[in-house]
Order: structure tokens, then sequence, then C-alpha cells
């Protein structure tokens, strides 16, 4: 039997994507993906419309979410899956980490303007479709408009990264504070793309002892982001902490990302696929 296929991690134009949340399930129907979470940052506001549309094309729907942390001054993702979104404590954390977001955005368009390229918070709220989640990624697409280099990912290389000059340091969420929100909605935690973090083995292993201890369940093991090197270690981790595997392709848009909905790897068939904590 083919085992099913399951995307649990993608995003709408609700976040930084750029497709509506109704075409993001579609394509994941189109694609073959049986059961679909969308997971826009900080925000619940895709979730009504991706419902709908997962209904009217016969796509299990659960409602998801990637909180923006920081731990140990490292930004880090926690995915939260399976919640009810009408839970105060997680849509009111998440209505106060996106004011911060406004705030970093404006700081990020004077820190460019300071080595002069100026109006970039300006040019980069063209590219923003939800007026209360404003991401790197807008301002990325912004920069390429202009001819600031070729393409989003040598921008963020070149500006958008720890150092770069377009960097500003931002305090997010807590760990405890994700985890908490996402639990006091009745979800399940899941750690996003752990191989994209630049942690030390030591450092990755604390992190994941954190989690454990705050009652985290999750671990993105296959992702878009994700090399077969990272697959093989991350369910190495996902058994030593018994935690329930799960699998995503961070999809953004047909045209800036190389992984499609539902076109990564399969699991590792000994793992337990996060999905068994709630279907
Ligand atoms: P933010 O949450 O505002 O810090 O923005 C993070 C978002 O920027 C990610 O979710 C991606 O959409 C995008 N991003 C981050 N790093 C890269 C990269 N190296 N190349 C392309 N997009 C990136
Ligand atoms: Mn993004
Ligand atoms: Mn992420
Ligand atoms: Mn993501």
């Amino acid at each position: 039997m083919t085992p099913a296929n399951f995307d649990f991690h993608c995003h709408s134009t609700a976040s930084d994507g750029l497709l509506s949340p109704g075409d993001v399930a579609r394509r994941a129907a189109a694609n073959g993906v049986d059961c679909w979470a969308l997971t826009d940052h900080d925000t619940l506001g895709g979730l009504p419309e991706a419902a709908e549309a997962a209904g009217e094309c016969s796509l299990a729907f659960v409602p998801g979410v990637e909180i923006s942390i920081e731990w140990r001054a490292t930004p880090i993702h926690i995915v939260g899956l399976a919640f009810s979104a009408a839970n105060p404590a997680l849509a009111g954390g998440l209505d106060a980490l996106r004011l911060g977001r406004s705030e970093r955005a404006k700081r990020m368009g004077e820190a460019l303007a300071a080595i002069g390229i100026p109006g970039v918070y300006e040019g980069a709220l063209q590219y923003v479709t939800n007026p209360d989640l404003i991401s790197r990624a807008h301002f990325a697409r912004y920069l390429v408009s202009i001819g600031i280099a070729r393409e989003v990912s040598s921008v963020f290389q070149h500006y958008l990264t720890p150092g770069k000059p377009g960097y500003v340091d931002h305090r997010w969420a807590t760990l405890e504070e994700a985890t908490g929100w996402i639990h006091a909605a009745g979800g399940v935690a899941v750690i996003a793309h752990p191989g994209r973090y630049k942690l030390s083995g030591g450092d990755t292993r604390r992190l994941l002892d954190d989690f454990k201890a705050l009652g985290g369940q999750g671990i993105e093991v296959v992702s878009g982001s994700h090399s077969p090197d990272h697959v093989l270690h991350f369910a190495r981790l996902a058994r030593h902490y018994a935690f329930h595997a799960s699998r995503g392709s961070d999809f953004h848009g047909p045209e800036e990302s190389h992984v499609d909905l539902g076109r990564v790897a399969q699991l590792p068939l000994d793992l337990k696929p996060v999905w068994r904590l709630f279907l």
C-alpha cells in the first residue's frame, strides 16, 4: 500500500505565499495530497478559506500555523497542527507577534536606507497580501523588482540574513510561549525544518531536550528544505526522542519554491507519522 501523501507545511497569501488559501488547497489536491495543513507564519487568517476549499476537493484538512520564535538568540520555527483555531491563548499570542513584525519591518527599511537603498519598507508593502503580516520574503521580492539581485535567494544571502545590512535583531515569541499556545488550543507542536538552523549538534540536542520537556511531540523529518542526509539525521533524532515525524514541502508559490506541494520524499517507514496523533 502506498503511504498517505500528507503535506503539513506550506504558505498562502495570508502570510508570504503567492497563492490564495483556496488555490493552495486545489493545487495540493491536484498534486495527489491526501491530507493537508496550511501553516502560514504567525496567523490563522487563511484557515477558513483553506478549510472550505479543501472540503470542496475532498482533501482532508488539518488547521496549521508556523510560529516564529527565538531560542537562545537563534530564530526557530514551530509548526502547530490540529488545534482549535478559536482558542484565545493561541489567537491572542499570534496577534501580538504580528504587531512586532510591522515594527521590525520599519527598522529593516531604515537599515537598508542607511546603506543607500531608500524606500524599501514602502516598496515591500506593495508585495504584502495580508496587511497584518509582513515578512522578509516581501522585502526580497521588492529588492529583486528594483534589480538589486536576480533572485530572492541571493537577496537573502547578501542583504537579509544575520550579519547582512538589512537584517535586524528581533524579539520573537519564546519556545515556552509557542508550545504553550499550541497545547492550550489542543494542538500538536512540531519543530519545523530543523536542518535549516545554524546550530551545532550539541545545541540541536539542547533545543530538542527543551522542546520535549515542554511537551513537544513532533519534528519535521522530511521537508522541502532538507537534503537526503538531513532526513537520515533527523529520523535518527526522532527515534531517539520518540518524536512523531512530520512531512511538509514548505511551498510558497510556483515561481519561488523548487519543491511543490506533496512532492517530497516519504517518511522512513518505521517512524510514527504525526497524523497518528490526531486523525
Ligand atoms: P521572516 O519570517 O520575516 O523572518 O521571513 C522568513 C521567510 O523568508 C521564510 O519563511 C521564507 O519565506 C523566506 N526565506 C528565508 N530565508 C530564505 C532564503 N534563503 N531564500 C528564500 N527565501 C527565504
Ligand atoms: Mn515564508
Ligand atoms: Mn520556516
Ligand atoms: Mn514555512
